[in-house]
């Protein structure tokens, strides 16, 4: 097998990166960089010019607004984005909610949602996980009933990511308590966030931030047509989305540019460090390039065998790379903060606001965000299912244990 890339998808990168460049708003990169959050705009402006070159949804069917890309050329486009960077796709929508609408949905969803996700007239947030109800999602207890012409949803779900901005949230719910199994009686709903009843309230995590929330469903009524495929079926639809969501997770991308600027970090103050405590973090930086590249070649390989363009039923192999990818995301962040040291604390995710083209008041932003950034990726290993669970996954599907 030549894990090489060919000259054509050595050509496509160089394609991307050059659109990206031209296309990405420095100053949303800069924001980036600084891990500073980004305004709700600046994503919809960046999604947008995405959309206008036909890149916003890569993945999708052609007619749907899809590339036509190999699972390879989509992995570059993802890597590029994340290395240069630039705001990556919001996953809600083009990756979660928008493939199981093409599969399952009807025709009149299709129609009326997809452009709609491509183009981010609509920004969406997922509904699935509750208290008592993450790992044990078939647990949930969210309940929606028929009353006539309508769904009436009762219930709470948390840690609902961005729901802040959202005008649409896909919901798991209960329809039939008296299933044999709980995974047979849970429908899957698309509901809009103006509707009455529903509220929103913020968690504010370690890092200060506020990317999760609690959304409250308090008797809402949506039509019957919010109903995605058939009724009690929203198990199977929500295992696939989910395996499609880690797909995406190992985040090479970011991680080569999060060493990169280690790299240049460690360069600039090793001037004033003990020669042991140099040499130590030089050999773990070292040791992550490594990993790094070799969960590279792993992903590639895993793509290449796939032949399908587009992402099919869950793949257990998504599970490793989620798991490994993930693992280095925090390495990585660990090592920034052991860098930092007390220059950690300093916060500067204020202070980097004037540092433009300065290069010693970079590297203090860089510094002073290194405490927030390690504690705001310990969720990297929770979300889109833990890292625990995709090892059950792994010893389940792959070994047979
Ligand atoms: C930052 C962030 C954003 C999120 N965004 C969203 C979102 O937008 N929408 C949404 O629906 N959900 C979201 N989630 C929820 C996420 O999917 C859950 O947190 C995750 O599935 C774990 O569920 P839990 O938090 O209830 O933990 P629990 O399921 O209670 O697990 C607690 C611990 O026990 C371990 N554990 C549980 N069961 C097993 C088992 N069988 N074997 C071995 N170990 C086990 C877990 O690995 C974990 O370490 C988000 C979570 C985070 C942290």
């Amino acid at each position: 097998m030549n894990l090489d890339y060919s000259v054509e998808e050595l050509a496509f990168r160089e394609e991307v990166a050059a659109f990206i460049a031209a296309e990405c708003d420095s100053a949303v990169s800069e924001k980036l960089r600084r891990n500073l959050e980004l305004d709700k705009h600046e994503i919809v402006a960046w999604t947008r010019r995405l959309n206008r070159r036909g890149w916003a949804a890569p993945h999708w069917p052609v007619e749907w607004g899809g590339a036509g890309w190999t699972l390879v050329q989509q992995m570059i486009f993802r890597d590029e984005i994340q290395r240069a960077p630039a705001p990556d796709l919001l996953s809600f929508g083009v990756s979660m909610v928008g493939p199981v609408i093409y599969t399952f949905g009807s025709e009149a969803q299709k129609r009326r949602f997809l452009p709609r996700i491509a183009n981010m007239d609509d920004w969406w947030c997922q509904g699935f996980s509750e208290p008592g109800a993450g790992s044990d999602l078939a647990s949930l207890r969210t309940t929606a009933r028929r009353d006539g012409n309508e769904w009436v949803i009762s219930g709470q779900k948390t840690w609902t990511t961005l729901a802040q901005h959202a005008d649409w949230i896909f919901v798991l719910a209960r329809t039939d308590a008296q299933a044999a199994r709980k995974q047979q009686g849970i429908s899957f709903l698309l509901v809009d966030m103006r509707t009455a009843g529903i509220s929103v309230r913020p968690i504010k995590t370690i890092d200060g931030s506020h990317e999760i929330n609690e959304v409250f469903f308090d008797d809402v009524r949506v039509p019957l047509d919010a109903l995605v495929g058939e009724e009690n079926k929203g198990w199977d639809y929500a295992r696939f989305l989910l395996g499609n969501e880690r797909i995406g997770q190992a985040r090479v991308g970011l991680s080569k540019a999060r060493l990169a600027r280690i790299r240049t970090l460690l360069e600039a103050r090793s001037a004033g460090m003990t020669s042991l405590r140099r040499n130590g973090f030089a050999a773990r930086l070292a040791e992550l390039e490594v990993e790094l590249s070799a969960l590279e070649i792993t992903q590639l390989r895993f793509l290449s065998s796939r032949t399908v363009p587009q992402p099919g039923r869950p793949d257990p192999l998504a599970s490793l790379l989620k798991i490994r990818g993930s693992e280095i995301v925090q390495a990585t962040t660990a090592l920034m903060l052991d860098i930092a040291g007390l220059d950690s604390l300093s916060g500067s995710a204020e202070s980097g606001q004037d540092a433009a083209g300065n290069q010693d008041a970079q590297e203090l932003h860089l510094l002073g965000s290194a405490a927030a950034s390690y504690f705001n990726h310990r969720k990297v290993s929770i979300y889109g299912g833990s890292n625990e669970i995709q090892r059950n996954i792994i010893a389940q599907a792959i070994l047979g244990v």
